[in-house]
């Protein structure tokens, strides 16, 4: 460990007492609805410690993206997105199965690859033009000028934004005839499949094109990555020296030249479906997530660059711990530093006062202040895909406040250093790249061998690289094989993301046993030794309480597509079921309608599919009945739907009892003041919502139809006027059924006196996968052993149902310590209720959550739990 990296950690530690000292549950009169613990310690801190001189005394924060922070605002849906995203698309492609992939590299067909873009309109309000920026509609022009100008340029589109709009890939390399650009795929197709093949094959170690992928403006307020990738492709596309010819010859150079078209013109860090792209790898539910994803894989760079902004001082990965204990970390860390350095290099070259040095979180910042512990940034997700991926953000705010409050000339100053910056960072890659592509292809080539092979993580020695000590030092035990049993729309819907991303996946031909357990016929096998077998690890695993090892972290610590997908996920530690497999490119159906016609169906509520199939049939008119909270009754003659359902999103229809009678259930009105991904995944369930805010109850919102209020996000009883107020009373009074989540919905259920609990917090910055224990009818019935958790709250007081609680250690995997007084950890919650029902003084039902059954639309196994609370609480 070297000074600056000890300091930085003196750093840690006062910004560590100042989230301390600011426990979230200590507010008068409520929970907070909002904590940015990193954004506030940090100021605080800034103020509180002049630590100067020392690089690293200043950590740069990231944004928050969807966390905690998304229960201030409310989503009220955008119509635009709803068309592109979610109206126009079947019910089957959006939810039952992986959205297909939109591009996969053309087959045989030399280079360059040209295509007329399509030109958008021009908009005057594109936010990118008071910056001195290009706006998104000029983009498309100036890349078919450089189509017509250059043989070295291909531009195509490989996907469209939440809201509809053209996702570009540059491609920039020397022409290729069809039969050359043949074998560079067979290549990288040997890396992948035959690593030891492809470390034999000594044309492909000298006529290998090395591919370098830029991805910029994922965050749409972060405007210049995609000005200065435009500026390096304009450059190689005319460049007549021969060092650019050249490396032409030798580098292929992709750029998604703006990753959030929506965010760029409304000058958004989200996409048009208020998600933060950056936070959606390894759930992909974006289109822009899953176009990247596709990149990625199809072209398998040596390195990538993901072009952020703004952190005064440019920051450049690699990243502080935890590292991901997934990754072959030694083959990350020895380009990854040094590929740092030249960068910083380059930008001390451009002369700017601004750009002097760089922050390189690995060598500058204390453990766990800018860390590459979670799949869900692009390029830690781009680091499992083969790439040596690095974060950029580049220095001078331009956004927020900035955006405002600066005169226009300072905006544009600042845009054209940040946009030198992204220009030479993507350059001294390029060079990194080119100079060092022997020793990256090999590495490559190690990292899907280790895969194949099945090798343990590796041990490595402090001083691998300068500063590596034993704070660097993470590696996991990879089970022999993960075991998925088939049937359910669960599963299926597992498989296909797992081969959507890469993942290898068989399929059993017969029954067999494993570890004790019978199987049948198709159950799904990934076998782990596979080339990416950390990336099929990292979505698969349980994950890591990492609560002792880093005394904070920045996102999410915890996720897992095993244990929250809804999903049988088994793993075989040591050896692979012995049964011969084919493999899997598409999950098998799963729907069915097992019942003798004539008969009325049963249909459980397990899965959102489930939830889906029950709102289609009610948009149909059909007369449903529930027999409990987690069983709906179709009549006998809504067969042919049901069937065509069960066909569209895998879910299983079976007979229902002689004469189940049970209440019928209408499509339920619901009034929603939810974050953004609540909206997305209530709609991916087929719920029709009305977004809610204070501000809309406050303009006269009519509540007098409504038969759920849903409150998480954006929805203050406090400062609702008076005759807002008095509407919301009149609808509790007359029996309106209330869903909370969070701590806004926990302080509104205070504030309107819906049910007589109280709610603690836990650490603020406390998130992963908890274990529960299931009681209740409604949410309790048949849920998950596992929930998520951001922010979590538990519940006291009676008169309420407990219908879930958490374990009694429950964390399974992330980042939750108590405060210094010992409250609010992980051993407090243990056993308290995380999830309540109860009937309001009203006679309305209610739910209240404690957990996150919908975050960021990730834990799919959760979202029928939170559907049948809202059935019950609207019924
Ligand atoms: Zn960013």
């Amino acid at each position: 460990m070297d000074l600056s990296r000890t300091l930085a950690g003196a750093g840690a530690a006062l910004l560590a007492t100042a989230l301390l000292a600011n426990p979230v549950s200590a507010a008068p009169g409520g929970i907070p609805a909002s904590t940015t613990p990193r954004n506030n310690l940090v100021s605080a801190a800034r103020g509180a410690t002049p630590l100067s001189g020392a690089p690293g005394d200043n950590p740069s924060t990231r944004d928050f993206g969807n966390g905690p922070e998304r229960n201030e605002i409310a989503a009220l849906g955008n119509s635009a997105v709803d068309s592109a995203a979610l109206g126009a698309s079947s019910a089957s492609t959006l939810f039952a199965e992986e959205p297909a992939s939109a591009w996969t590299v053309t087959r045989r067909k030399g280079y360059p690859r040209q295509h007329d873009l399509p030109v958008w309109p021009v908009n005057p309000e594109d936010r990118s033009i008071k910056l001195g920026l290009v706006p998104y509609h000029l983009i498309a022009p100036r890349l078919n000028a450089l189509q017509a100008a250059s043989d070295r340029v291909s531009a195509e589109i490989v996907g469209h934004s939440a809201g509809g709009r053209d996702l570009y890939l540059v491609t920039v390399t020397a022409p290729e005839s069809a039969a050359e650009a043949a074998r560079q795929d067979r290549w990288r197709e040997l890396i992948e499949e035959d690593p030891a093949a492809a470390k034999r094959d000594r044309a492909l170690k000298t006529g290998y094109k090395t591919p370098v992928w830029i991805n910029a403006n994922i965050h749409g307020n972060e405007w210049e990555g995609t000005d200065g990738a435009l500026r390096v492709i304009e450059r190689l596309a005319t460049a007549t020296d021969t060092a650019t010819r050249d490396l032409l010859e030798r580098s292929r150079v992709y750029v998604t030249v703006t990753n959030n078209p929506d965010g760029r013109i409304a000058g958004t860090r989200a996409n048009g479906a208020g998600f933060d792209i950056n936070r959606d790898h390894a759930t992909s539910s974006q289109p822009e997530s899953r176009a990247v994803r596709d990149v990625v894989i199809a072209t398998q760079p040596f390195v990538m660059l993901d072009e952020h902004g703004y952190t005064d001082t440019t920051l450049i990965e690699p990243a502080t711990p935890p590292h991901g204990q997934n990754y072959e970390y030694d083959l990350y860390i020895k380009h990854a530093l040094p590929n740092a350095l030249s960068m910083e290099k380059a930008i001390q070259r451009l002369g700017h006062p601004e750009t002097t040095r760089a922050d390189i979180p690995f060598r500058d910042y204390a453990p766990g202040d800018w860390d590459d512990w979670p799949p869900i940034f692009t390029p830690m997700y781009a680091t499992y895909q083969g790439a040596v991926g690095h974060t950029v953000e580049i220095p001078l705010q331009v956004n927020n406040s900035a955006y405002d409050d600066l005169p226009v000339e300072e905006l544009q100053r600042r845009s054209r250093i940040n946009t030198d910056v992204a220009a030479a960072t993507i350059e001294a890659t390029l060079t990194y790249a080119d100079t060092n592509r022997a020793t990256l292809l090999a590495d490559q080539i190690e990292l899907f061998r280790r895969g194949w092979a099945g090798e343990p993580s590796r041990v490595i020695p402090d001083g691998f690289v300068d500063g590596f000590g034993p704070e660097d030092r993470y590696a996991t035990t990879f089970p022999r094989a993960y075991v998925i049993p088939a049937g359910s729309p669960a599963a299926a819907r597992l498989v296909n993301h797992l081969i959507a991303n890469d993942v290898r996946v068989t399929a059993a031909r017969t029954a067999f046993r494993a570890g004790g357990r019978h199987y049948g016929k198709g159950t799904y096998i990934v076998d782990m030794h596979q080339p990416k077998r950390g990336l099929a690890n990292v979505l698969l695993e349980a994950g890591r309480d990492i609560s002792g090892l880093v005394p904070q972290m920045y996102d999410i610590s915890g996720w897992s597509h095993g244990l929250l997908w809804g999903a049988t996920v088994d793993s075989s530690l040591r050896s692979l079921p012995r049964v011969l497999v084919t493999k899997v490119t598409k999950a098998a159906a799963t729907g069915s309608v097992d019942a003798p016609r004539g008969r009325d169906l049963s249909l459980s509520l397990r899965d959102g599919n489930d939830v889906r199939a029950v709102n289609e049939l009610l948009t149909r008119g059909v007369k449903l009945r529930r027999t409990d909270a987690a069983t709906v009754v179709v009549p006998a003659e809504a067969r042919p739907e049901a069937v065509a359902l069960a066909t569209s999103l895998g879910v299983r229809f079976t007979a229902a009892p002689g004469r189940a009678r049970g209440d019928a259930i209408e499509q339920p009105v619901i009034a929603a003041a939810v974050s953004a991904d609540e909206l997305f995944a209530l709609k991916e369930m087929g719920f029709t919502v009305r977004p809610v805010s204070t501000a809309i109850l406050n303009a006269g919102f009519d509540l007098s139809t409504v038969d759920s209020l849903i409150v998480s996000s954006g929805l203050s009883y406090p400062d609702l006027t008076a005759t807002a107020r008095a509407a919301v009373d009149a609808y509790l009074a007359r029996g309106g059924g209330v869903l909370t989540r969070g701590a806004t919905g926990a302080n509104f259920n205070a504030a309107a006196e819906v049910l007589p609990v109280t709610a603690t917090a836990g650490r603020a910055d406390a998130n992963g996968v908890v274990t529960v224990t299931n009681e209740g009818r409604i949410v309790g019935s048949g849920s998950p052993a596992h929930s998520f958790i951001y922010s979590p709250l538990w519940f006291t007081g009676e008169g309420v149902t407990v219908e879930q609680r958490y374990g009694p250690a429950p964390l399974v995997a992330g980042h939750w310590l108590p405060t210094d007084e010992g409250t609010d950890g992980s051993a407090q919650a243990a056993g308290r209720p995380a999830v309540v029902s109860g009937t309001t003084a009203g006679g309305g039902h209610a739910v209240l959550f404690g957990t996150e059954p919908l975050f960021r639309a990730h834990p799919k196994g959760l979202y029928a739990e939170y559907a049948r609370a809202l059935f019950w609480t609207a019924g």
